[in-house]
């Protein structure tokens, strides 16, 4: 039995992890690299194995750096299966799809690019891969029954998926493994959520493992407090509103638009907004997720039950707008006093830069921001107080009121990765992934009885 990292090796994205055991060969996760441009560089070189010579691909969640490769593996020939909650496979097919129409996009604009350059005699670039090898990696799908119950892939090799509590679907894995008279229990974290927080329950208790490979994101740091960055959210709203302004929250589509959907309504009935607050949902990804979270409510919590159950939609309010069409987006330019969410939620694209060109520089309006921002983005260089930035191809002043809200984090903190750490029953290995080197050095610190293991990509060990 032999495990290889070949993803998320000390860095955040592109998780990828392969399995050996019996001459099966089990991929868990499959994701994109990302970041900048020489991180997207890496989603060209070889995978580390042949993608024909996978059995079965064990996805824990929909996120791009998760999934985001998967129609590269099935257009390099990839025949196996890929198991998954419904919840999941339905995101992943969004976010496959809208990552398809980036690489095409981005293959186009440099083939035009190198056009302009009259080096017609360069070599074009092929997209990483297309719409239709994400459609061709779809039929692969198939859903498990339920959390909590085991799938048997073949004799001696047996999956359980666990709820993670991170976004819609999102689940810890299991192997339990035989080979020779060794047995093994393996559990990776995927990635992971935390108690308490709105639409998803909390992650399930872990099943006892003697090999754990652990997210490590948040390795280093405490979360604020969710109760306190809900109240900033509503002042920070009700101040821009009542002297006339936009507030303007760029979002990721997934999870963070539905939370933020679902807190705004919260304060409408609590009387903490206004009842007759106008909210634009201007991200057509966002409005397709915010469909996939309607359908799947066997991932909800209790309280979400509880919202439905007397006849409420949990992300529906009576000032709320959905916005597709292009035209209507660059039409909300005359709205005043309104609430805007558009992607993307780094600001590196989409029809948040429209929206920003055109209140950034009023003083009566503000932008929230209530994820995080990678060094060297338009976010980031707002965050850190920038008065003049290029938007568009346009030099704007930022007059606007800036708010950085950070008790919203899809991730467990430092002290919840190590409390789940203690649930998995005192595991004789860990591997950390999924996180910056620093992050990964500091959690290995706090873990105890435990030989901690921080792999290179490619690296293999025997389990
Ligand atoms: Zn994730």
């Amino acid at each position: 039995m032999r495990i290889t990292f070949h993803g998320a090796a000390r860095n955040v994205t592109g998780s990828c992890y392969l399995v050996e055991c019996q001459n099966k060969r089990i991929l868990i996760d499959c994701g994109l690299y990302q970041g900048n441009r020489e991180m997207a560089e890496e989603n060209r070189n070889d995978f580390g194995f042949d993608p024909a010579s996978i059995d079965f691909l064990l996805l824990t969640h929909g996120h791009l750096d998760h999934c985001g490769r998967i129609p590269l593996l099935s257009r390099l020939g990839f025949k196996g299966t890929i198991l998954t909650t419904a919840a999941t496979r339905e995101l992943a097919r969004l976010v496959m799809l809208d990552s398809a129409r980036i690489q095409e996009e981005e293959a186009r604009y440099r083939n035009y690019k190198a056009s302009k350059r009259r080096r017609s005699q360069e070599e074009a670039v092929e997209p990483l891969y297309d719409t239709l090898d994400a459609l061709n990696s779809l039929d692969a799908f198939v859903d498990i029954a339920s959390f909590a119950q085991p799938h048997d892939l073949c004799p001696g090799i047996r999956t359980t998926f666990y709820d993670a509590g991170h976004i819609l679907g999102s689940a810890c894995i299991l192997l339990e493994m035989e080979e020779g008279g060794t047995q093994r229990r393996v559990l990776f974290s995927g990635d992971l959520g935390y108690n308490g927080r709105a639409i998803l329950p909390d992650p399930a208790i872990p099943p006892h493992a003697d090999t754990v490979i652990m997210e490590s994101t948040y390795g280093n740091r405490l979360h604020k407090p969710l109760g306190p960055s809900i109240e900033e959210l509503y002042q920070a709203i009700n101040t821009t509103i009542a002297r006339g302004g936009n507030v303007l929250i760029p979002s990721f589509a997934l999870e963070r638009t539905q939370e933020l959907l679902y807190y705004l309504r919260e304060g409408i009935e609590q009387q903490r907004l206004p009842r007759q607050l106008q909210v634009y949902l201007d991200s057509p990804m966002a409005v397709s997720a915010t469909q996939i979270f309607r359908r799947h409510r066997e991932c909800f919590d209790e309280e979400t039950w509880a919202v439905i159950s007397a006849g409420r939609d949990p992300f529906e309010l009576p000032g709320l707008e959905i916005i597709r069409d292009t035209a209507e987006s660059m039409a909300l330019k005359h709205v005043r006093g309104a609430v805007i969410i558009a992607g993307s939620g780094m600001c590196t694209g989409g029809r948040i830069r429209h929206h920003l060109r055109h209140n950034l520089w009023r003083s009566e309006a503000s932008v929230i921001f209530v994820g995080y921002a990678a060094g060297g983005t338009l976010a980031r260089q707002i965050i850190e107080g920038a008065e003049v930035v290029r938007v568009l191809q346009e030099e704007v002043e930022v007059n606007a009121e800036i708010y950085t809200i950070g008790g919203f984090s899809a991730h467990a903190d430092q002290q919840e990765l190590l409390n789940w750490h203690a649930q998995t029953g005192r595991p004789k290995r860990t591997f950390l992934v999924h996180g910056e080197v620093e992050a990964m050095e500091i959690l290995a610190g706090h873990l105890t009885g435990t030989t901690v293991e921080m792999p290179d990509l490619h690296q293999s060990f025997e389990l």
